[in-house]
């Protein structure tokens, strides 16, 4: 069962999050493997995507916010791009794009910033954008602040969290191919527990680093290691860690209100994208293969409209979709 804790720790500013995705990943996994085109991941890049799907379920419900958290490595190794999307809901899919050969024992580097150009973006989408709004997109580069490349995904995020928020961030991340997995504890903004949503300020800034509560709990979080972030339930790694500590726990989410797989691919969208190609290169790729077959890299769906379909995506109103009465 996958499923999403919350927990503060009683009388600090401190909270914490703990993810566990099993059904959630191994149905990511699975539709990868059913895929004749490219087959099952290497174990490296099903590890960091892993590692991406948690950090990201984590990201999404440590914000307030109404739309899509989604992450993104773009790589210049083998893994040409990598992203893993959380909703609000907690509904989650990933995919990564691979080329070539990847190695057995190829680390985060080795995948995606053989040349030190690897990059990872955040991108928060609003659900319902306003009239001219972009999605707010926070990059960072792959590499620390004394220009060594970073060897973990965790590292990455713990700093971006700490620049874009500017409140000390822990971060444990772990993936194999049955179970992805996370821990994430935050210090929470001086205006205190009145304040979840977390809005940070100067003051926020000059703590960094100072707060002797979160210095300890961090350490404890820190002791995880990889096998047990995988192996053990929740309630055993957070007895385990913080047995000294009082935690405040809230309700988990899980089953059908926690982390699950599930694609916002539609014919509709197909058929805007193919509306978006123009009409000559759609029967350009009409006249040389009979039709159009676009293939949802996330969940496997294939989607084909033939020359009368297509002809009806150009006719029709815009939103009008073959096949569908939906209109957008
Ligand atoms: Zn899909």
């Amino acid at each position: 069962m996958s499923e999403l804790h919350t927990f503060l720790f009683d009388g600090l500013p401190v909270r914490g999050m703990i993810v566990r995705l099993d059904g959630a990943w191994q149905e990511i996994l699975a539709r990868r493997a059913a895929n004749t085109q490219t087959g099952a991941y290497a174990p490296p890049v099903a590890e960091l995507l892993g590692e991406m799907t948690a950090a990201a379920t984590l990201m999404q419900a440590n914000i307030k916010f109404k739309g899509s958290l989604i992450l993104q490595i773009f790589g210049d190794g083998p893994v040409k791009v990598a992203v893993a999307e959380a909703q609000p809901d907690l509904s989650l899919r990933a995919t990564a794009s691979v080329v070539g050969e990847v190695s057995a024992t190829a680390g985060l580097a080795d995948l995606v910033n053989v040349g030190n150009k690897g990059r990872c973006a955040i991108t928060l989408d609003p659900k319902e954008r306003l009239p001219g709004q972009q999605p707010y997109q926070g990059v960072v580069p792959l590499f620390g602040d004394r220009g060594e490349r970073l060897g973990k995904l965790s590292d990455v995020l713990q700093h971006y969290m700490l620049q874009s928020e500017q409140l000390d961030t822990t971060l444990v991340l772990a993936a194999d191919e049955q179970v992805a997995a996370g821990l994430l504890i935050q210090r929470l903004p001086l205006a205190g527990e009145a304040n979840l949503a977390g809005s940070a300020t100067a003051r926020d800034e000059d703590e960094i680093g100072r707060n002797e509560d979160y210095n300890r709990i961090s350490t404890l979080a820190s002791s995880l290691t990889r096998a047990e972030l995988l192996s053990l339930d929740i309630e055993t790694i957070l007895r385990r860690l913080f047995w000294e500590e009082r935690l405040l726990r809230f309700a988990p989410r899980d089953g059908m209100l926690g982390p699950r797989f599930a694609c916002t691919c539609s014919r509709d969208r197909v058929a805007s994208m193919i509306r978006s190609l123009g009409r000559e290169e759609a029967d350009d790729i009409l006249a040389e293969q009979g039709r159009i077959e676009v293939g949802c890299d996330f969940c496997g769906q294939q989607y084909r409209f033939d020359a009368v379909d297509t002809a009806q995506i150009f006719a029709g109103p815009p939103g009008q979709v073959p096949g569908s009465s939906i209109v957008q």
